[in-house]
């Protein structure tokens, strides 16, 4: 894939460690911008759009930019991605709409997610407001999880005259937007305007409230005419082997949190530093690790450079950034002194034939341990499933895939007819993205739209509440 973007000249040596933490690619110039913009094609039936999992009309967009209309320009990207500046900051663009771009064959293609962000960055920082909440229909929606797919359904239902409650446990919504993405791809204040942008439209927020703790699903079901799950997937399992518990030893998403929500000198972190999985989690947190600091950092993965789950690009940045790979290695013991990691026992693997998914099996290789010195280990071997969501749930006849909540494809609605879901927590194949998360929301709002206003009446008037069939 053509590298296309010139981020700034990496010189840490150069920076303060708040400077580390800027966002990566600079904004362009409205010279920039409009230079962008007029090499665009403006396809028919453009195969960028098509790419993009929220549809927006980039073509559209684009001509926008290029004549001047840069309002016009931000209205379009909403009306189709109620999260267009996170989008244009975090999506995987060279997977989807610049990868599938016609440029792409001849020279680089156009920079589309830059110039998404240029007319969000435009509409943000002029406070233009392109949406009103719609008028009152008298209906009840909850949504459980102020994460993209939570934020995108609410938004949308509100502009349709839902009334809307979402239900978030953590302090600020936003899910991993706000918690979870690096602040050199996406600072939290650009996540927390999208909550602010949801909230003007009449959505009404409770955080730090846990569905399943504080509030059950039962009195969400009886309560509300609809119920939207978007509760995204959990922390990082733990990994089975002994020392887990030593001090030194942390949670990838944690670790990624803290620099999102501390101040960055504040954060305690080691000098070498392994990390243990190479999807993007991992090269988040190694990149992370690098910046604070650290003067190495390995991840440890025990499959080979092909199966790893990380973007090549991704994977090319962490090299960049200077982080080391350390490929076919099992870990097999975080070994301590006094309590503290110092180092992590591992063995080499070769790979055995293709399991279940297409992937070669990793097979030990036998007298291979070695103890790589460290002190401190970050796991990033995936997210844990919702499994008390998920048990909830089944109460009411919701269905599941592979520990995945089952959704009908066109409208996201589960097995009961008043509870839908969307974003992480039904994406039991494939990439997960925030992308793809917010589609889920809308598609679920045009669902409950559909059923709900197709109903005519509102049943939380009528108390229809169908009992969980346990
Ligand atoms: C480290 C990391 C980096 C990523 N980087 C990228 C990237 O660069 N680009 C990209 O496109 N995607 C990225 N992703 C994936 C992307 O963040 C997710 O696909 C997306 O956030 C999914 O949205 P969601 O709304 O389903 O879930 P989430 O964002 O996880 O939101 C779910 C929300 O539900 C809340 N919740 C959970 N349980 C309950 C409950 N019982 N009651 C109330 N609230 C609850 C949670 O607190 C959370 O706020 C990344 C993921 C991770 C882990
Ligand atoms: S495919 Fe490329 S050139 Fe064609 S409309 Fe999309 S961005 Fe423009």
């Amino acid at each position: 894939m053509a590298e296309h973007y010139k981020p700034v000249k990496y010189k840490p040596w150069e920076m303060t460690l708040e400077e580390r933490f800027q966002e990566y690619h600079p904004a362009l110039t409205e010279r920039e911008a409009v230079l962008e913009a007029n090499r665009c094609l403006y396809c028919y039936d453009a195969p960028c759009m098509t790419a993009c999992p929220t549809s927006i009309d980039i073509p559209t967009f684009i001509k926008k930019i290029a004549t001047g209309n840069v309002k016009g320009s931000a209205r379009k990207i909403l009306e189709a991605n109620l999260l267009g500046a996170t989008c244009s900051r975090v999506c995987p663009v060279q997977e989807l709409c610049e990868g599938a771009c016609v440029l792409n064959e001849d020279e680089k293609p156009i920079a589309i997610g830059r110039l998404q962000r240029y007319s969000m960055d435009y509409a943000a920082e002029r406070d233009i407001k392109f949406f009103k909440a719609g008028e009152s229909n008298g209906f009840k929606v909850a949504v459980v999880g102020a994460g993209p797919a939570g934020l995108s359904c609410a938004g949308e239902l509100a502009k349709l005259g839902y009334a809307v409650t979402c239900y978030e446990r953590k302090a600020m919504s936003g899910g991993l937007d706000t918690y979870g993405i690096v602040v050199f791809r996406e600072p939290v204040e650009i996540s927390l305007a999208e909550v602010r942008m949801v909230e003007e439209l009449g959505v009404t927020f409770k955080n730090n409230v846990s569905i399943g703790k504080d509030i059950t699903m039962a009195q969400l079901v009886e309560q509300y005419d609809s119920v939207f799950v978007a509760v995204g997937l959990g922390n990082v399992p733990s990994m089975g082997v002994p020392g887990e518990d030593l001090e030194g030893v942390v949670d990838g998403l944690d670790f990624i949190e803290e620099t999102k929500v501390k101040k960055l000198d504040e954060i305690k972190h080691g000098k070498r530093i392994c990390v243990i999985g190479a999807g993007n989690t991992g090269i988040d947190c190694a990149t992370i690790a690098r910046r604070l600091g650290a003067e190495r950092v390995t991840i440890i993965y025990r499959r080979s450079e092909t199966e790893m789950p990380a973007y090549h690009f991704e994977y090319q940045f962490a090299m960049g950034e200077g982080v080391m790979f350390m490929f076919l290695t099992q870990p097999i013991e975080i070994v301590g002194e006094n309590g503290k990691v110092v180092g992590i026992k591992c063995v080499r693997m070769d790979l055995g034939e293709p399991d279940h998914s297409g992937r070669r099996t990793p097979v030990l290789v036998p007298d291979s341990e070695f103890v790589l010195p460290c002190d401190m280990v970050v796991t990033a071997i995936g997210q844990e499933k919702h499994n008390e969501m998920l048990h909830a749930l089944r109460a009411f006849g919701v269905k599941e895939v592979k520990h995945y909540i089952s959704v009908d494809d066109e409208t996201r609605r589960t097995a009961h007819h008043k509870i839908f879901a969307g974003g992480d927590c039904i994406r039991h194949k494939g990439e997960a993205s925030t992308v793809m998360a917010v589609q889920d929301g809308k598609l679920a709002a045009a669902g409950i739209h559909k059923q709900l206003a197709g109903a005519g009446t509102c049943s939380t008037d009528k108390k229809t509440v169908s009992a969980p069939n346990k």
